[in-house]
C-alpha cells in the first residue's frame, strides 16, 4: 500500500498508544499500585455483592511463614488466582482470603538459634513474642512476593493461625472431639525426634535411606521345652531374633511368633535354635551353619506363654503371638519392645506387658538401664553390639541400608518412643468411617486423589495431637493437684477458647490455672478444686487443618468451601487434617472439590534443590521477563503433573506472549476511531467474512468458559492462541487489511470489519484477564469506550454467547469453509509464481480459476469476494476441463493504484486523483463504497 507520505495519510492505518514492547517488569508494578490504591479487590467484591451474585469460595491453604516464595508456591498462588478471577468473571461473589501458618517447630528452632543462651533466662511469653515477630516478618515478605505475581485478594486482612480469634476457634473445634469422647491421653510409642525434642505426626516424617546395624541375637529359653517337645528334653535351647535397632534391646519384653507359621528346633553345634522353618536355609547360610538337623517342628501358637531370658538384663522375655509377624526377613521370631514400636505396643497391651521405655526426651538411656545410662541411643548401638559379641550372645553383625523415618525438619533419623501424649481416636466414635464417607462425596481432581487419601485415612493410627514445644496453641488440659487426675473436656476447651479469643494463647502462660478453669470446677475423682496446667501444644496440623474456621468468620463466606487446591503431598498433610477436623467438628468435608498440582522440576526433569544448584527464584524471572510470564507458564502446563521450568521454557513463553500482545495491539490499532455506540454494525448487515470470524471466536469463547469451569487452564490458552495465530494472523487480519485501510472511514465495509475486530478484542481481553491479568488490564485502557465499559477489565464479566451464531446463519459457515479451501490452493500457486519472479506482491497477480462443473456456479456466485480473499487484483472464473480445480496465475492487467496497490482498469478515471483507482478516489472523498 501507499508509500508516499501524502498518499499514505489518506489510508486508515492502525493507530494505538498500546506499546509494542511489553516492558513488563516496569509496567506491572505501576498497575499493581493502581489496583491497590483503587482498592480493586474490594470493588470487585462490592460489585458482585450488589448484583446479588452467588458465592464461590476457594479457601487458601496457608503457606508456612518462613523463607521466601519459590516456583512451587508461586504456581500454587497463581493457580488460585486463575480460579478466583475466572469464577468472579463468570458472575460469582468470589472472595480470596490468603492465610499463613504461623506456629510450629521451624520458627521455634530458628528463634532458639537466634536467642542462644539468652533463651534460658527469658519467660516463655518473651520467647513466643520473638517467634511472633519472626512469623510477622516473613508474612510481610511473602505477602509482597505473592502480590507481585498479580494475585488479587484480601492482602491487608489475611487470616493468621496466631490470631486470637483463630486460636479460639481451634480450641472450639478440639472441644467437639472431646464432646464425642474421641480425645484421650495415652502412653504410646510415637515418632520422636531427639534433636527437636518432640513427638512428630505422620505428616512430619520423611522416609530416607539410612545404614543401620543388622544383628542376629540369641535368647536362652528358660521354660522347659522338653515338657512340650520330648525331642528337646535336656537340650540347651535358644530363640534367634534379628534386629536393626540394637538400642531397643534393653527395652525387650517379649518375642513374637506367628500363630500359624511352622517353626523348627534346629540343632547347631550341639545347641538348639528356634526359628521359622521357611527361614532356616537363609539363616543357616547367613550364619554359616552346616546343614542343621531339625529335631522338632511346631506351629508358632504352641510357643505362646513360654519364656526366654533377656540376653543381658535380669528379666524374662515372654513368648507372644502376632499376626503381623512375616517371613520376609529375619528369623520369624520377632524382638518385641512395646515402648518402641507400634505393633509391639499393641501386642504388649494385649498381653498386659509394661510399655517400658527407658529412653528420655533427648534419646538418652535413663538410669533404669545402668549399663548404658546417659548414652544417646544411636551412640549406644556399637556399645551394645560389642558387649553382646563379647559374651557370645550376638551371632552375626553386618550393616543394612534401608528406608528409615527421618524428621521433616532437622532431617535426622527419628526414634519410636512411648510417651504420654494426647490422641484423637479414629475408631472410638467412628471418626474413621465418617471421614471415609466424606471422602466419597468429594470431587477429586485428578481422580486418583480419592484412593490415595482414602488409603491414608483407612490405615492411619490414632492422631497424636500433642507436642512438647511452646510456639503453638496450648492444649487446655489440667491435673488435679490433690489426686493427679486429668481435667480436660469440651467445657474446659470452650472456656479457655473464650479466654484466648480475648487475650490470645499467651494467656495460658500468663494466667494461673485457677484463672483458666471454668468457675466452680471440681475434680471428678476427688472433688479437689486446685489444678495445675499441663504444657503441651497442639500439633500444628490440627491448627492449619482448622483453617476452615475462616469460612465461618469472614463475611459472605460459607462452609463448606467450593474448592481446596494444593500440592499433591497434601493428601497426607493439610487435606487430611482439614478433612478430619471438618468431619469431627463440622460434620463433613470442608471442601466440595479438592485439586492437587505437581511439583516443580528443572528443564531436565530433576527436582529443584540447593545442592544441584538448579533452583529458580521467581523474583529473578519477574525481574527478567515479568510476572506475566510466570502466569503464562502456570496456564500453559498441565499442572496436575510435575512441571518443568527453565531458561528455554521461559524464552518460549516470552515468544507466545509476544504473539498475544501483538495481536491485541493490531486489533486496538484498527478500532481506534471506532465508537461502538455509533459504529457497531448490526448482525444482518455484517459481511460474511466478518460474521465467520465471529463464529470462530464464539467457538473459542465456549471452549474457554467451559475450560475455566472445569479448572483447566491450558485449553484456555491454546484456544485463544489458536484463534490469534491460525484464524486471525494467518488469515482474517491479512485479508481484511485492504478493507480496513482503504475503504472510506465510515463505510459499511470498514465498520463491519471493525465490529468484528472490536468484539474479538474486547471479549478476548475479558476471557484472558484471569491469566494475563496485567496485559489484559493494560490493553483494556486502550479499548474504545462504550456504554457499560468497566474501568478495570477485572470488574467485567465473561461475554455471553451470541445466539445468532448458534441459531441461523449456518450456510455462511459452509460457504466460508469452501472458499477458504480454494484460498489455500490459490496461495500455493501464488507462492510458486513469486518464486518464479512472475510477481512480487500478490496484488500484482490475477488469478484464473478453471473450475469443475460442481464448483463453477459456487465460484461464480462468490466471484466478487475472491480478489480480497486471495489478496490479488483480479480473479476470473471459467469452466475447466477436468474434475480438479485448475489455477493459473498471471500478471494483473491495468494500472497500479498508488494508494491501494491494486491493479485496475479504472485508475485515473477521476481527474482529481489521477493516480488512484475509482474506489480509492471515492474513499478519500469520504463517499464510501
Ligand atoms: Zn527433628
Ligand atoms: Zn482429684
Ligand atoms: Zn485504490
Amino acid at each position: 500500500m501507499a508509500d508516499k507520505p501524502d498518499v499514505k495519510s489518506t489510508l486508515n492505518l492502525p493507530r494505538t498508544s498500546f506499546a509494542m514492547k511489553a516492558s513488563l517488569s516496569q509496567r506491572e508494578p505501576e498497575l499493581l499500585r493502581t489496583w491497590e490504591e483503587g482498592r480493586l479487590y474490594e470493588r470487585i467484591l462490592a460489585k458482585r455483592a450488589a448484583d446479588g451474585r452467588p458465592p464461590f469460595i476457594l479457601h487458601d491453604g496457608p503457606p508456612y511463614a518462613n523463607g521466601h516464595i519459590h516456583m512451587g508456591t508461586a504456581l500454587n498462588k497463581v493457580l488460585k488466582d486463575f480460579i478466583v478471577k475466572s469464577r468472579s468473571m463468570r458472575g460469582h461473589f468470589a472472595p480470596y482470603v490468603p492465610g499463613w501458618d504461623c506456629h510450629g517447630l521451624p520458627i521455634e528452632i530458628h528463634v532458639d538459634r537466634q536467642l542462644g543462651e539468652k533463651k534460658a533466662a527469658m519467660p516463655v511469653t518473651a520467647v513466643r513474642e520473638e517467634c511472633r515477630k519472626y512469623a510477622q516478618r516473613f508474612i510481610g515478605i511473602q505477602r509482597d512476593e505473592f502480590r507481585r505475581l498479580g494475585v488479587l485478594g484480601a492482602w491487608d486482612a489475611p487470616y493468621l493461625t496466631m490470631h486470637p480469634a483463630y486460636e479460639a476457634k481451634v480450641l472450639e473445634y478440639l472441644g467437639a472431639f472431646f464432646e464425642r469422647g474421641e480425645v484421650y491421653k495415652g502412653k504410646r510409642p510415637v515418632h520422636w525426634c531427639i534433636s527437636c525434642r518432640t513427638a512428630l505426626a505422620e505428616a512430619e516424617i520423611e522416609y530416607r535411606d539410612k545404614t543401620s546395624p543388622s544383628i542376629y541375637v540369641r535368647f536362652p529359653v528358660v521354660s522347659d521345652l522338653g515338657a512340650k517337645f520330648p525331642a528337646l528334653a535336656g537340650r540347651r535351647a535358644f530363640v534367634l531374633i534379628w534386629t536393626t535397632t540394637p538400642w531397643t534391646l534393653p527395652a525387650n519384653m517379649a518375642i513374637a511368633f506367628h500363630p500359624e507359621h511352622e517353626y523348627v528346633a534346629a540343632e547347631v553345634g550341639g545347641d538348639v535354635y528356634i526359628l521359622a522353618r521357611r527361614l532356616l536355609p537363609v539363616v543357616a547360610e547367613e550364619l554359616g551353619w552346616p546343614a542343621p538337623a531339625v529335631l522338632a517342628a511346631f506351629a508358632g501358637r504352641e510357643l505362646e506363654g513360654l519364656k526366654a531370658r533377656h540376653p543381658f538384663i535380669d528379666r524374662d522375655s515372654l513368648f507372644v503371638l502376632g499376626d503381623y509377624v512375616t517371613l520376609e526377613d529375619g528369623t520369624g521370631a520377632v524382638h518385641t519392645a512395646p515402648g518402641h514400636g507400634h505393633d509391639d505396643y499393641l501386642t504388649g497391651a494385649a498381653y498386659g506387658i509394661d510399655i517400658y521405655t527407658p529412653v528420655d526426651d533427648d534419646g538418652r538411656f535413663t538410669p533404669e538401664v545402668p549399663r548404658y545410662a546417659g548414652l544417646q541411643v544411636f551412640e549406644a548401638n556399637p556399645r551394645i553390639t560389642a558387649d553382646m559379641t563379647a559374651d557370645g550372645t550376638l551371632l552375626k553383625e553386618t550393616e543394612i541400608a534401608h528406608s528409615y523415618p527421618h524428621c521433616w525438619r532437622c532431617k535426622k533419623p527419628v526414634i519410636f518412643r512411648a510417651t504420654e501424649q494426647w490422641f484423637i481416636s479414629l475408631d472410638r466414635s467412628g471418626l474413621r468411617g465418617r471421614a471415609r464417607e466424606a471422602i466419597a462425596g468429594v470431587s477429586w481432581i485428578p481422580s486418583w486423589g480419592r484412593d490415595r487419601i482414602d488409603g491414608m485415612v483407612a490405615g492411619r493410627p490414632d492422631w497424636c495431637i500433642s507436642r512438647q514445644r511452646t510456639w503453638g496453641v496450648p492444649i487446655p488440659a489440667f491435673k488435679c493437684r490433690a489426686c493427679g487426675a486429668p481435667l480436660a473436656d469440651a467445657g474446659v476447651c470452650r472456656h479457655v477458647a473464650s479466654v484466648f479469643a480475648a487475650e490470645g494463647s499467651d494467656a495460658w502462660f500468663v494466667r494461673d490455672a485457677a484463672a483458666l478453669v471454668p468457675e466452680g470446677t471440681a475434680c471428678a475423682a476427688c472433688g479437689g478444686r486446685e489444678f495445675d496446667k499441663e504444657f503441651n501444644i497442639l500439633d500444628v496440623w490440627f491448627e492449619s487443618g482448622a483453617s476452615q474456621n475462616v469460612l465461618e468468620r469472614e463475611a459472605g463466606h460459607l462452609w463448606p468451601s467450593d474448592v481446596y487446591i494444593e500440592g499433591h503431598d497434601q493428601h497426607r498433610g493439610w487435606f487430611n487434617s482439614s478433612l478430619l477436623i471438618g468431619v469431627g467438628a463440622k460434620g463433613g468435608s470442608p471442601y466440595r472439590t479438592c485439586i492437587t498440582h505437581g511439583f516443580i522440576l528443572d528443564e531436565q526433569g530433576r527436582a529443584m534443590s540447593k545442592s544441584l544448584g538448579n533452583v529458580i527464584d521467581p523474583a529473578e524471572v519477574i525481574r527478567r521477563s515479568g510476572a506475566e510470564i510466570v502466569r503464562l507458564w502456570a496456564a500453559m502446563l498441565n499442572y496436575k503433573e510435575d512441571a518443568r521450568f527453565g531458561k528455554e521454557i521461559e524464552q518460549r513463553l516470552v515468544e507466545a506472549y509476544r504473539k498475544l500482545r501483538n495481536t491485541w495491539r493490531f486489533l486496538l490499532g484498527n478500532v481506534s476511531d471506532f465508537d461502538p455506540g455509533r459504529d457497531m454494525v448490526a448482525e444482518p448487515d455484517l459481511l460474511d467474512l466478518d460474521r465467520w470470524v465471529l463464529y470462530r471466536h464464539e467457538e473459542v469463547r465456549r471452549r474457554v468458559v467451559q475450560a475455566y469451569e472445569s479448572y483447566e487452564f491450558h485449553p484456555v490458552l491454546h484456544a485463544v492462541l489458536d484463534l490469534f495465530t491460525v484464524d486471525l494472523s494467518a488469515f482474517y487480519l491479512d485479508v481484511v487489511k485492504d478493507r480496513a485501510y482503504c475503504s472510506a472511514k465510515g463505510s459499511r465495509l470498514r465498520r463491519s470489519a471493525q465490529t468484528a475486530m472490536f468484539i474479538i478484542l474486547r471479549d478476548s481481553l475479558l476471557l484472558m484477564a484471569p491469566i494475563l491479568s496485567f496485559t489484559a488490564e493494560e490493553a483494556w485502557a486502550h479499548v474504545p469506550a462504550y456504554d457499560g465499559k468497566e474501568d478495570s477489565v477485572h470488574l467485567g464479566e465473561f461475554p455471553g454467547g451470541r445466539d445468532w451464531l448458534a441459531g441461523r446463519g449456518r450456510p455462511f459457515i459452509e460457504r466460508m469453509r469452501r472458499l477458504v479451501a480454494v484460498r489455500d490452493k490459490v496461495l500455493k500457486e501464488l507462492e510458486k509464481a513469486r518464486e518464479a519472479k512472475l510477481i512480487g506482491n500478490s496484488l500484482e497477480a490475477r488469478v484464473t480459476l478453471r473450475a469443475p462443473a460442481d464448483d463453477l456456479a459456487f465460484l461464480e456466485e462468490n466471484k466478487s469476494e475472491l480478489p480480497a480473499l486471495f489478496i490479488v487484483s483480479a480473479v476470473s472464473v471459467e469452466q475447466g476441463p477436468g474434475p480438479d480445480l485448475g489455477i493459473a496465475v498471471g500478471r494483473a492487467e491495468g494500472e497500479k493504484c498508488e494508494r491501494c496497490w491494486n491493479y485496475t482498469a479504472d485508475v485515473g478515471r477521476d481527474p482529481a486523483r489521477p493516480t488512484f483507482c475509482v474506489r480509492c478516489a471515492e474513499a478519500v472523498k469520504g463517499e464510501g463504497a
